[in-house]
């Protein structure tokens, strides 16, 4: 590889500082260190753990920063004592590693792997400013380096563009259900939270046999979504006067078996467990907040509830993601699915700005081309789901609140975006300058 051992320059979104919009800058990605690897980005999802460090915790000590977690790239050169990875192997980074080797890797019992939340490797910097690499991934940049630990090989005919929603969205809500609530089959659940997360969890709830799944959001706009995961019943907490735990308890004869938190409000964390049936109801927090303490009454617990909590939906990063993509190939979860919206890097601020409006559940940013096949099985998705028609109908409401500017951007998104015109380079066969063009020897 002719960038093997050099520093690389190319493009990423930099987080500057909390609350502001990313910024697209030229960044240098220094070589892999030992036990590091290097990865070219091929396409990233915006997730609202990003949204969460940006514009909700904003930690002082957190900025500048590259965001971005739930992705897929091509392993561009590998460090000292890296054996299991080579240039050119398709991966996905992993925001909670596995080392194999520690106490809590040698359990089947949990995915807390000692060094799963070790410093990042930080080869960063900007305008002579180091950056930050949040949750050690980083994948809102043409490149990153991750620790070998934080890396899942995948098959190599997977669709980048696609399975990097398992590297969090997809994994994080299907494990709470199937390997943190362990969801029976006959039971009846509750997932509160309808985004990309709350979605896999009906999933996961589905898969392991429940009858019943209800889902269970204050934007309407998420329960035609809902039922294609399976969920059979959808309430709106909004249209209630009475606690949601009372509204599902009456639905449900005393209360749910399973509830699922995956919304990040510890109001909600204690609904859903007040929902659950007392003697034997498990409820699963996997919503994000270290913002505020939670409560309950104790004699919920006592009656026999179980509160848990999952990160990555319990799975131990670098076994089950090479599993979850060979299980999308053969078609035994879905994927596709949780893709509303098609956009590039440089738009990175337009899908953070959609998830914040409640107007997607996932939108992929290309970041880098996987090749000539890739870039024309890219122009066919365009022509089918830049957006979903049910985003498409909700559009009208999303513009009334938005600036004139954005309104622009809009209706730029809907008919020729700059995406395309952008793209249009693998038309004239020149796709390959992309995204080497910044890279300097
Ligand atoms: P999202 O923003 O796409 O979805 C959140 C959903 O919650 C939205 O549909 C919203 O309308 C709904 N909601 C908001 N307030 C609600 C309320 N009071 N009652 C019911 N529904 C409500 O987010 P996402 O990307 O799906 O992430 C969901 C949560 O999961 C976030 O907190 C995120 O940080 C967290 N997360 C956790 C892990 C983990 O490992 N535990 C991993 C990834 C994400
Ligand atoms: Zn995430």
């Amino acid at each position: 590889m002719a960038t093997a051992g050099k520093v690389i320059k190319c493009k990423a979104a930099v987080a500057w500082e909390p609350n502001k919009p990313l910024v697209i800058e030229e960044i240098e990605v220094a070589p892999p260190q030992d036990d590091e690897v290097r990865i070219k980005i091929v396409a990233t999802a915006v997730c609202h753990t990003d949204l969460y460090h940006l514009f909700e915790s904003m930690p002082k000590e957190g900025f500048p920063a590259v965001l971005g977690h739930e992705a897929a790239g091509i392993v561009e050169s590998v460090g000292a004592g890296v054996t299991e990875y080579q240039p050119g192997d398709k991966v996905i980074p992993l925001f909670i590693g596995q080392c194999r080797e520690c106490r809590f890797c040698k359990s089947p019992k949990t995915n807390q792997c000692d060094k799963g939340w070790l410093p990042p490797p930080d080869r960063f910097t900007c305008k002579g400013k180091k950056l930050l690499q949040f949750v050690g991934t980083s994948t809102f940049s043409e490149y990153t380096v991750v620790n070998q630990m934080a890396v899942a090989k995948i098959d190599p005919t997977a669709p980048l563009d696609k399975v990097c929603l398992i590297g969090c969205g997809i994994c994080t809500g299907y494990g709470a259900a199937v390997n943190t609530a362990k969801v029976e089959p006959g039971s009846t659940c509750a997932v509160f939270g309808l985004g990309a997360v709350g979605l896999a969890a009906v999933m996961g709830c589905k898969a392991a046999g429940a009858k019943r799944i209800i889902a269970v959001d204050i934007n309407p706009e998420k329960y035609e979504k809902a039922k294609v995961f399976g969920a059979t019943d959808f309430v709106n907490p909004k249209d209630h006067s009475k606690p949601i735990s009372e509204v599902l308890s009456e639905m449900t004869d005393g209360g749910v078996d399973y509830s699922l938190e995956c919304v990040g409000n510890v109001e909600v964390m204690r609904s859903a467990l007040e929902s659950c049936v007392k003697g034997w109801g498990v409820s699963v927090i996997v919503g994000w907040t270290e913002l505020e303490d939670f409560s309950a009454r104790p004699v919920q617990l006592i009656a026999g509830r179980t509160w848990k909590g999952s990160v990555f939906g319990g799975f131990k990063g670098r076994d089950a993601v090479l599993q979850m993509v060979k299980d999308y190939l053969d078609k035994k979860v879905m994927v596709d699915e949780f893709i509303t919206h098609n956009m590039t890097l440089d738009q990175v601020n337009d899908a953070i700005e959609l998830m914040k409006h409640g107007k997607c559940i996932r939108t992929i940013l290309t970041v880098s081309p996987q090749g000539n096949e890739h870039c024309r099985k890219w122009k066919d998705q365009q022509k089918v789901c830049g957006h979903s028609p049910q985003l498409m109908q909700a559009a009208p409401v999303f513009v009334i609140g938005l600036t004139l500017i954005r309104l622009a951007l809009s209706a730029n998104l809907v008919s020729e975006s700059p995406v395309v015109k952008q793209h249009g380079n693998c038309r004239e066969g020149k796709h390959a300058d992309f995204s080497h063009s910044m890279i300097f020897k």
